[in-house]
């Protein structure tokens, strides 16, 4: 899973897809933070993206993990 961290208000989120795939081909989404609605990211789809923020159980999950590889 990749987690994104907004760089306006520091939101941990991650990507998730919506929906199946649209006949018609890709598409340029937007990865918004679901916090304040910063673009953060951007992917080539055929499928809608959508953002989450992550749970305050994953995101003590994610910072410990991220603590680890750092030493
Ligand atoms: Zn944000």
């Amino acid at each position: 899973m990749t987690v994104y961290t907004c760089p306006a208000c520091n939101e941990l989120f991650h990507k998730n897809y919506l929906s199946g795939t649209f006949p018609g081909g890709k598409e340029k989404e937007d990865i918004d933070c679901p916090s304040c609605g910063h673009t953060v990211a951007t992917e080539m789809t055929s499928a809608v993206l959508g953002t989450k923020a992550l749970t305050a159980d994953e995101k003590t999950a994610y910072l410990a993990s991220a603590t680890k590889s750092r030493t």
